[in-house]
This record gives structure tokens, C-alpha cells and sequence, in this order.
């Protein structure tokens, strides 16, 4: 049932001109149809140089906006329209405007979990790997970080020169993680190594080995021989259990499980490409064209 239902989906992905992407939290039976997976910063760069009429977008809705702001001319679609990080709704874009208009000379560094609104009130997007290099690389003695606390905590913790002021958003997700989760699976795998997101707050970030990204962690992992505890989306422990079957990679917390990231199914990816599902892309030019300015900005800082 599994494999007819990708088979169907490869075979409406080839009749579009399809492309699909996934985050690299969404299931193994999405990732393997998709195209291209990876995290926030990867599906970004990838959207850039995308030859499809159609992309289908398998994550939550500022990827998939992110998408269409790259590419105006193609069909972009979300399978499941309810899939939103929430982090992205937190600051409403008219905050960040009057913020702009107090502060003229400061320079707002968005995290790419914004909605397209707000990015459009920014200078700058970053994603959590290139967050600390893009800041580095700002002028700017005044710099307003938003929305992720723990992001922008870490980021000022790596580069003490800055001056960053936090705003107080965080994800529902990461944010979770205690000091006392750290302890408890420390105890429980002592010899194992602790890679967190940096979504995590600030007493988890300092007690870890490894701070990164999605993909950080993933490359961190798959370059060692002994255990993880995993302090990001539980998905990435289970793959990662996949992959190396003879090690041991214990998820930090059963709290760490992103719904958004999970209600894509396979069926909605195939109603959305047969038509009769998911949510087209749409957005004013103007609106486009504001946020597209920060996005750009960070794919030139971090190069
Ligand atoms: S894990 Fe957190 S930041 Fe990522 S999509 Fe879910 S709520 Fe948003």
C-alpha cells in the first residue's frame, strides 16, 4: 500500500514537472520520494536554482513561501496547509516596523522561522548554521535579533564583540529541554556524546558537545563511532538509528516531537499533486519583493 501510494506520487511528480523537497524532520516514506531534503538553510540555496514547473514544498509553511519568493514563476505547493511553525506567527510585523523606525541605524536579523511578512520588516534572514557568520560579517554596532532568544543567546555568546538585543520568541519544541534532561541522560549514557540544537535554551547549549544545526548534527553523528543524545526533532534520532544500526542515539527528551513537522502525509503529498489537495503559493508582488531583499542578503553573507 506504502510503495503503490510513492509510486503513484513518482509518477504525478514526472506528468507536472515536479520537484519535491523535504525538511529533514518529516518521515522516512516522505524523504524517500522527495528530491532534495535537508534543513532550512539547504531547502533555501536548493530553491534558488530549482528547474521544475512545480515544487512541492514538504515542511511547514514559511519553507514553502520561501520557495515562491525564490522562484515567482513556479507553482509552489504545501501539501497540508495546516503545517506552520509557530514560532514564525510569534512577532507581529508591525512591532518590528515601529522597532525600525525608533532605532534607524540597527540592523534586524531575522531567523528564517518568520513568516513573510515579517521577514519583510527585515534586513537579514540567518538559518541556526549560518547565524553566528552572517552576524560576524554585520556592520552594524546595534543589532535586533528575532524572534529565537536561544539562537540569538548562542550567537552572542560565540561572538562577545556584538551587541545583540533578544527578542523574547522561542520554539515551543526546543525550548522545552531542561538542565535536568541533560543530567538524567547523562547519567543514563555516560559515554555518550550530547548534540543539541541551538533552539535549545542557553543551561542545555552549555552542557552540550556539539551545538549545530539539523544538518550539524547529522554530519557530527555520521563522523563518529560512539552514542549521541539527541537534542533536536526526535526524527533525526530515529534515522540516525537507521543508519547505524550498532550505536545508540537516545532522543533528549519525549518532549521533542515538532506536530507541524509531522502532519504532512503521503497521501496529502499525493492530493496535492493530483489537484485536489494542499494550498498553492500565492502573494502580492510588492510583499514578495520586501522579503525576498533579507533572504538574499543572507545567501551573499554566507558565502
Ligand atoms: S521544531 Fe520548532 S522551529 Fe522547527 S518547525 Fe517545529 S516549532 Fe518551528
Amino acid at each position: 500500500m506504502l510503495k503503490e501510494l510513492q509510486e503513484s506520487i513518482l509518477s504525478l511528480k514526472k506528468e507536472r514537472n515536479a520537484v519535491i523537497l523535504a525538511h529533514s524532520y518529516q518521515s522516512p516514506e516522505i524523504q524517500e520520494i522527495a528530491d532534495f531534503t535537508g534543513d532550512s538553510f539547504a531547502l533555501s540555496v536548493k530553491a534558488k536554482d530549482i528547474d521544475a514547473d512545480t515544487v512541492l514544498l514538504c515542511g511547514v509553511r514559511f519553507m514553502a513561501d520561501t520557495v515562491k519568493i525564490l522562484n515567482p514563476d513556479k507553482t509552489v505547493l504545501l501539501p497540508n496547509p495546516a503545517a506552520s511553525c509557530p514560532m514564525a506567527h510569534q512577532i507581529d510585523p508591525q512591532r518590528v516596523k515601529d522597532y525600525k523606525t525608533a532605532h534607524p541605524d540597527c540592523c534586524i536579523v531575522a531567523y528564517v522561522n518568520t513568516s513573510t511578512r515579517l521577514k519583510a520588516q527585515c534586513d537579514v534572514c540567518v538559518t541556526s548554521s549560518s547565524a553566528p557568520k552572517i552576524v560576524s560579517r554585520i556592520p552594524n554596532e546595534h543589532i535586533l535579533f528575532i524572534p529565537d532568544c536561544n539562537l540569538g543567546s548562542w550567537v552572542q555568546k560565540l561572538l562577545p564583540d556584538k551587541h545583540l538585543t533578544l527578542w523574547d520568541g522561542h520554539c515551543p519544541v526546543h525550548n522545552q529541554v531542561t538542565a535536568e534532561d541533560c543530567a538524567r541522560m547523562k547519567a543514563l549514557y555516560p559515554d555518550a556524546k550530547l548534540a543539541v540544537h541551538p533552539e535549545c535554551p542557553p543551561e542545555v547549549v552549555e552542557q552540550a558537545d556539539l551545538v549545530g544545526s539539523t544538518a550539524e548534527i547529522l554530519q557530527y553523528a555520521s563522523s563518529r563511532e560512539d552514542d549521541i543524545i539527541v537534542g533536536t526533532e526526535k526524527t533525526i534520532a530515529d534515522w540516525l538509528g537507521l543508519q547505524f544500526p550498532t550505536r545508540r542515539f537516545p532522543v533528549l527528551s519525549k518532549k521533542l516531537i515538532c506536530h507541524d513537522m509531522r502532519m504532512t502525509t503521503l497521501s496529502d503529498v499525493y492530493h496535492a499533486l493530483e489537484g485536489s489537495g494542499g494550498e498553492e503559493i500565492v502573494m502580492e508582488e510588492s510583499l514578495r519583493l520586501a522579503a525576498k531583499r533579507p533572504i538574499d542578503a543572507m545567501i551573499e553573507l554566507n558565502t
